[in-house]
């Protein structure tokens, strides 16, 4: 029994999350923010859909939903905090609840910082990370809303994943990302391989998602913070950069 995450790239940057339960056949997409191409993409892959969860309320994650919903009669899960300013929820959840995909089922994360309502799924079961705009390969989301130390607690709650996990996140940020760690840490061994095979990627036009845990742990200058002092300059830095 596993689950398993394919990318759907839509809008300028943004990567919208398809999970397929392995037992059972079960579908869920991940902030469908495009309703079009997240209907045809599904429509493509067999036409099943049984669950739509979202990270967080901001336009480019949550857009398509109720397209999405009306298209394949599907429950929708979100944070419980934000359930006034997201899509209808048919199950609004919180830290610590469980949401079924199939036989499998995903924790809910609380990750505020980005935005204050933002949550985060992990599935045991295949080791996968639905990161929203918390945790992105080499980078971190924008303060918008949060403070730094709540965006620091929230990167350490992920940083306590399994190593193998799959950080599944919802931007193609990587490159700029690792122009601006190269910039604070250039001689991170683990952070130059890493940066090498992203330009390399990108030059092939290839996602550099979802990025394992491990790696992210050895090289994302927000994880590799001692402190939070550190992040916060950090993560100042970067809105500079
Ligand atoms: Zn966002
Ligand atoms: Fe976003």
């Amino acid at each position: 029994m596993t689950v398993s995450a394919q990318l759907i790239p839509i809008l300028s940057d943004n990567y919208a999350w398809r999970l397929v339960d392995s037992e059972t056949g079960a579908v869920a997409i991940v902030d469908p923010a495009d309703a079009k191409a997240i209907i045809a993409a599904l429509e493509a892959a067999g036409g099943r859909l049984d669950l739509i969860l979202l990270t967080h309320h901001h336009d480019d994650h949550i857009a398509g939903t109720d397209a999405v919903r009306a298209h394949f009669s599907v429950p929708v899960v979100g944070a419980a905090a934000d359930a006034h300013r997201l899509p209808k929820l048919d199950q609004a959840v919180r830290e610590g609840d469980t949401v079924k995909l199939g036989n499998a089922s995903a924790q809910v994360i609380e990750t505020p910082g980005h935005t204050r309502g933002q949550i985060n799924f992990f599935f045991p079961d295949g080791e996968i990370l639905l990161s929203g705009d918390t945790l992105f390969s080499l980078g971190c989301g924008r303060l918008i809303e949060g403070t730094p130390a709540e965006m620091f607690a929230s990167l350490r709650k992920l940083a306590a994943l399994p190593p193998g996990t799959k950080v599944c996140c919802g931007h193609e940020y990587t490159e700029s990302n690792a122009r601006f760690a190269l910039s604070i840490d250039p001689d991170n061994t683990a952070l130059q391989a890493r940066a090498a095979e992203v330009k390399a990627l990108r030059a092939a036009g290839k996602p550099t998602v979802p990025s394992l845990l491990s790696d992210e742990l050895a090289a994302n200058p927000f994880l590799l913070a001692p402190d939070v002092a550190t992040f916060a300059a950090r993560r100042a830095g970067k809105d500079k950069f």
